[in-house]
């Protein structure tokens, strides 16, 4: 993620959904303020889905609450990572929805990438608004903050972030340009019934 340019220093956070523990809904995350240079395996932090402690030594990192509400209203979600990426971050200062304007965006993420309401880093506001934004997607863009991808797997999830990042650019470059040409609707439409398919059969 670091060499990728989707995070820098301790930015952004990782987890996947464990199989879960006396009813209780269990996540491993990265820890709070912990470069990744610095990070291994023992600085993975277990908690539930209200963000206690399970297993760890470190505090688990301050958007927990979000990495929890995910997993809570998506079952077809198994790895969420949170990226600080420069033209994504660009999208969710400007407040825009990145529209659908490439082919992958529809199969791959749902359709546009919708910007979440703002609401302060680590509160359950924002974990709120996030999910509200990523309903039916594997992507949100976090209001005047960064961006968020989900997938099965870290793997898919990675994939995703790095999708978000080109298409945040290439719909700045084309804002500047002057000219957004979207992607034809019946071809959203088509594009996206294959990938609501998908996700149900994920969930
Ligand atoms: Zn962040």
């Amino acid at each position: 993620m670091c060499d990728l340019g989707l995070v820098s220093g301790s930015s952004g956070n990782i987890s996947v959904r464990l199989p879960s523990h006396d009813t209780r809904g269990l996540l491993a995350v990265t820890p709070s303020g912990k470069r990744y240079s610095e990070l291994d395996e023992s600085g993975v932090v277990v908690t539930d889905f209200n963000v206690e402690p399970v297993e760890g030594d470190l505090a688990p990192s301050s958007e927990s609450l979000m990495h929890a509400a995910v997993y809570r209203s998506r079952p077809d979600v198994g790895a969420v990572i949170h990226t600080h990426s420069a033209f994504t971050s660009v999208a969710a200062v400007s407040g825009l929805d990145v529209p659908p304007i490439i082919d992958e965006m529809a199969v791959t993420l749902g359709g546009s990438i919708r910007v979440s309401k703002y609401a302060y880093p680590g509160t359950q506001a924002l974990a709120d608004s996030v999910c509200a934004a990523l309903e039916g997607r594997k992507a949100a863009i976090i209001k005047n903050h960064g961006a968020v991808g989900v997938g099965r797997n870290l793997a898919e999830a990675l994939d995703v972030c790095m999708l978000v990042e080109r298409v945040s650019k290439i719909f700045i470059y084309a804002k500047l340009l002057g000219n957004v040409d979207e992607l034809p609707k019946e071809v959203v439409d088509a594009e996206s019934e294959v990938f609501r398919t998908r996700l149900d059969s994920e969930a």
